[in-house]
């Protein structure tokens, strides 16, 4: 089932809705389609192309989100798919100052890592290994990282996300392909 990428009037990234979703907001004239899926619905009278990314007739004023939601698939985009000590393919998440030492389960102390990195660290900070991490990890910034955290993806939305932040996340995706391909579990946080 295909996913919709929606955008504001403005042509901010505002979400990700279901085929059905989009369709709706379509007939009711509520969105306009910007771009077609290549997929079409049968019903009784006529067919309706399915939209892959759709724009909002009115724009919608929305409150301030917070900080992009840390889960383990955006970290994996921000990371580029490598382990942050020695850029090997990553497969795990580490907490740079430990769980154990009231390390935070946030962007600025959360990475990718290899396991192997991620084993011999265990629970020390990475002062007491002489291991350093450039850039200091962050949040990821811009309205993308938002489509990105879904998971959903489709190759027609990057000109649509690339303005708020898509570029970032062209690069960072084929590395996380890169990871998956390498076993490295996308789904749920862990540890
Ligand atoms: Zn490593």
């Amino acid at each position: 089932m295909p996913h919709v990428l929606v955008l504001n009037a403005s042509h901010e990234p505002l979400g990700v809705v279901s085929m059905r979703r989009a369709l709706v907001l379509v007939l009711t004239q509520k969105a306009v389609c910007l771009e077609e899926s290549g997929a079409v619905v049968r019903g009784a009278t006529h067919t309706l192309p399915v939209p892959s990314v759709v724009r909002l007739t009115r724009f919608v004023r929305i409150p301030y989100r917070g900080p992009v939601p840390l889960t383990r698939r955006a970290l994996f985009a921000r990371d580029h798919g490598r382990c942050v000590y020695c850029g090997a393919v990553a497969t795990s998440v580490d907490h740079v100052v430990p769980r154990s030492r009231g390390g935070t389960h946030t962007w600025d102390n959360v990475v990718a890592a290899c396991r192997s990195c991620n084993h011999l660290k265990a629970d020390r900070p990475i002062t007491e290994l002489g291991w350093r991490i450039r850039p200091a990890p962050a949040p990821p910034h811009g309205l993308a990282w938002r489509i990105i955290g879904t998971g959903h993806r489709d190759p027609r939305w990057l000109p649509y996300l690339r303005p708020y932040g898509g570029d970032q996340y062209v690069a960072s995706r084929r590395a996380a392909t890169a990871a998956l391909r390498e076993g490295a579990e996308l789904d749920g946080i862990g540890a």
